[in-house]
């Protein structure tokens, strides 16, 4: 039976078709060697030059052929440059559980029938990119924590709140038409006798239809519980009093409704942060077991234990699950010297990889900040002038310059994110030097982080904790397993 394989063709750089990888080149060769090996290509994606700044159509177009043909499981390509554009390509590819890639011209393989090796090799790519990946959400993250810090709330307003432009054009957080209702209900409820539903059906009767919804008891209860309208504002667990929003009420009032509503209703008690809450799941039922923090008998101190609301019996406690990490995993993880090397080797590809990648956004970026930057000056000029009105000058400065700061924030956090990237592969070759010393020095945040690089659902049954290394990782053991013993070349091993 012939094998259904998809061809995927790209060239890169001018310099590269002139050096002989030119498109009909690529081609030729797959083609050639789908006829020695008994592939039969049943579709072709040759990505045209004219799009290499535009991005991949053809590349995309792939994936949604690959989705719609399950029986479609090889990919045809010369090099791995080729169809791995940056990082985010291996980490996309590696959602198709089966495929093959198929590097002709590199002689190799990429498929779960690769040697350990291979696969080690691979999986530290794909891993690495996750990590990369996470490290380009960290930076946006910080840019919210900026925003914050400027006393801007970086989230959807709550009811009585709109996001305008001032005098000047910058946008600003004013009071809607909804606020004078908000203040009421406050005052209301501490003064009168209401249940939420009957404070709801009051507002609603006066007219108070938030942001065009009706007004139902959900809705007064969010509202009386909102810190927001006294000028604060929460973002991640942090308070922050320098907002820029102006209060609707006064703190003093918040106060004596969050008393109020305490002595008519029971307010669940704070929880208590968990490192592995929904981390572990249960073997029999699939559902996160659930933390709960119990009180040690004698003075001995609290206890985490992890529980399946579902199923009797299954309850772990945190530390015994931290021990067995420990042992079962970390323990087995201390590579020798030369998967450093590896590590190395694989990351100095990539980050060149993502660099050349990285260039092109930026020069892309670079350009188009300087066109926004030249618009406006005119724009300006064209006011003075007397060229366009206030009303069209406005609106059009306001439409640029969103433009222009949305893409000066992408440009920083590329740049940003490469740094991120070299660190982070520190981290990961210093994780695997040493891993369990590692560990026990690490915060219990850490640990959970830690663990989420290492390993991936870990499940328990009562008894027994199953705990699967990521694809790298278990390579990476199988290799060391064969050194230690000493037995069968790597190729033989799968
Ligand atoms: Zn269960």
């Amino acid at each position: 039976m012939l094998l259904k394989a998809v061809l995927y063709a790209r060239v890169s750089s001018d310099r590269q078709e002139k050096e002989g990888f030119s498109i009909p080149a690529q081609k030729k060769l797959l083609k050639e060697y789908a006829k020695n090996n008994n592939i039969n290509i049943v579709a072709e994606f040759v990505e045209p030059e004219t799009a290499k700044k535009a991005g991949r159509t053809k590349f995309n177009e792939m994936l949604k052929y690959l989705r719609k043909h399950p029986q479609v499981r090889i990919i045809l390509v010369e090099k791995t440059d080729r169809i791995y554009r940056n990082l985010k390509d291996y980490v996309t590819l590696d959602e198709f559980k089966d495929l093959e890639v198929h590097l002709v011209k590199e002689h190799e393989i990429i498929s779960d029938k690769s040697s350990s090796h291979e696969k080690f090799v691979y999986g530290l790519k794909v891993l690495m990119a996750k990590n990369y990946i996470d490290n380009l959400s960290e930076e946006i993250r910080k840019g919210l924590q900026e925003k914050c810090a400027q006393g801007y709330y970086p989230s959807s307003l709550p009811i009585g709140y709109e996001n305008k432009a001032n005098a000047t054009g910058k946008k600003e957080i004013f009071l809607s038409s909804d606020a004078p209702f908000i203040k009421q209900i406050f005052e209301k409820y501490l003064l009168g006798d209401y249940t939420y539903k009957s404070l709801a059906q009051e507002m609603s009767d006066a007219g108070f239809f938030p942001k065009n919804r009706q007004c139902i008891n959900k809705t007064v209860e969010h509202i009386l519980h909102n810190e927001f309208y006294t000028g604060i504002f929460y973002f991640k667990g942090v308070k922050y009093y320098d907002a820029k929003h102006p209060a609707i009420i006064t703190p003093e009032l918040f106060l004596k409704v969050q008393e109020k509503m305490k002595s008519k209703y029971k307010i669940a008690p704070k929880k208590h942060k968990f490192a592995y809450s929904g981390f572990i799941k249960c073997a029999h039922c699939g559902k996160s077991l659930i933390a709960e923090l119990q009180h040690g008998k004698h003075n001995s101190g609290d206890y985490v234990y992890y529980r399946c609301h579902n199923c009797k019996g299954i309850t772990i406690r945190e530390d015994r699950f931290e021990d067995a990490f420990y042992n079962d995993v970390l323990k087995k993880i201390e590579f020798p010297e030369e998967f450093h090397q590896e590590i190395i080797r694989v990351a100095k590809e990539l980050v060149e990889c993502e660099t050349v990648f990285a260039e092109t956004s930026m020069n892309e970026l670079h350009h188009k900040i300087q066109v926004l930057k030249r618009r406006l000056s005119q724009l300006y000029t064209d006011r003075c002038d007397g060229m366009v009105d206030d009303e069209t000058y406005l609106n059009k400065r306001n439409e640029w310059q969103m433009e222009l700061d949305k893409n000066l924030v992408k440009y920083e956090k590329i740049n940003n994110a490469s740094d991120g990237f070299v660190e982070s592969v520190d981290n990961l070759s210093n994780l695997c030097k040493n891993a369990p010393q590692h560990y026990l020095r690490q915060s219990q945040e850490q640990k959970r982080k830690m663990m989420n690089l290492i390993m991936s659902n870990p499940v328990f049954d009562g008894s027994n904790l199953i705990m699967p290394v990521v694809p790298a990782f278990e390579y990476a053991m199988k290799l060391k397993n064969v050194e230690t013993r000493g037995v069968e070349p790597l190729s033989k091993m799968d």
